[in-house]
């Protein structure tokens, strides 16, 4: 009897370990589809916005988490090595639509030069406000009604982001910052992007106020000042210094992570004008992606040779 019970137990135990072996190699399957789907419809609306040169395939794109409305957020991480990362974000707001095809263009070069980047670490997030994207009328914020750019947990996000919302915002729905600091998705994908890679630069690109605002180390804010009064005379783009909001991400990286973040605001919002972005700002980009950082934290410092060469 205590042999027959103990086989059946065995049969059950067996029949249990298949089914979550089996689910897990299952689960797989909806993950793949999911991102193939989503790379479809990414497709069509880049195709409807006249990018014919972006092709999607071929990209290693991965993504681990989803939006509320189970969009995938997507990233590839290229070139061989693991430290010295640059991360690039585009499409925080949805609304921005050449901030996507910018990123989505350079993602296509680096997969067409993968010489000139084997030993670069970089990692591209074209897209990190889906749902805002594909809205029937593409939204800044996200499916609930959040401003991504005023969500990320910084210091002073609980004394300030709701009281300068109400007194500089008017209460202006675009620029919401969430009932509470990181509450979306959106904002923990970027944090553990950041989290992951330890990016030394990030490179965020946003339109259309026309513009460069930096944040950075403090201990060389300066060098990263006059680097960037370079580049704005060498690409004719103005720099502002734009100052960070509470649940920023100039501040959450820029400000206390000691990142040196560059905000790209590119002129307007209009989505045929992407490819003339790309070709404006690719000199800008690649310096930035050149730009030498050395120390460690607190003390990150471009180096002379960085400083000098700009
Ligand atoms: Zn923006």
């Amino acid at each position: 009897m205590t042999h027959k019970f103990t086989s059946i137990k065995f049969l059950l135990l067996s029949l249990l370990c298949f089914f979550i072996f089996a689910g897990q190699a299952f689960a797989l399957e909806p993950s793949q589809k999911e991102l193939k789907d989503f790379l479809a419809i990414l497709d069509r609306q880049s195709k409807d916005y006249g990018w014919k040169d972006i092709k999607l395939e071929g990209i290693p794109w991965e993504y681990y988490r989803t939006t509320i409305q189970k969009k995938p957020l997507i990233f590839a991480v290229f070139g061989g090595y693991k430290s010295n990362c640059i991360l690039f974000l585009g499409g925080v707001h949805g609304d921005e639509l050449p901030t996507v095809y910018v990123l989505l263009k350079f993602a296509n070069y680096i997969k067409d030069n993968p010489d000139f980047f084997k030993d670069k670490c970089i990692i591209i997030a074209p897209l990190i406000n889906p749902d805002g994207f594909f809205a029937k009328s593409p939204a800044r914020v996200n499916a609930s009604g959040i401003d991504l750019n005023r969500n990320f947990p910084t210091r002073d996000w609980q004394a300030l982001a709701w009281k300068q919302w109400e007194r500089k915002c008017h209460k202006n729905k675009r620029y919401y910052p969430g009932r509470k600091p990181g509450s979306e998705q959106e904002t923990l994908f970027q944090i553990a992007l950041i989290n992951r890679f330890k990016p030394q630069k990030i490179l965020t690109i946003h339109s259309p106020l026309g513009f460069y605002d930096f944040d950075g180390p403090s201990s060389d804010l300066d060098s990263f000042e006059r680097w960037i009064e370079t580049v704005s005379k060498e690409t004719k783009h103005p720099l502002k210094k734009f100052g960070y909001f509470p649940g920023s991400l100039g501040n959450y990286a820029g400000h206390e992570r000691n990142i040196f973040t560059l905000t790209l605001e590119l002129p307007s919002s209009a989505p045929n004008r992407g490819m003339e972005y790309f070709n404006k700002f690719q000199p800008a980009i690649v310096k930035f992606f050149d730009l030498q950082v050395f120390g460690k934290e607190p003390f990150l410092k471009l180096t002379d040779e960085a400083i000098k060469k700009h």
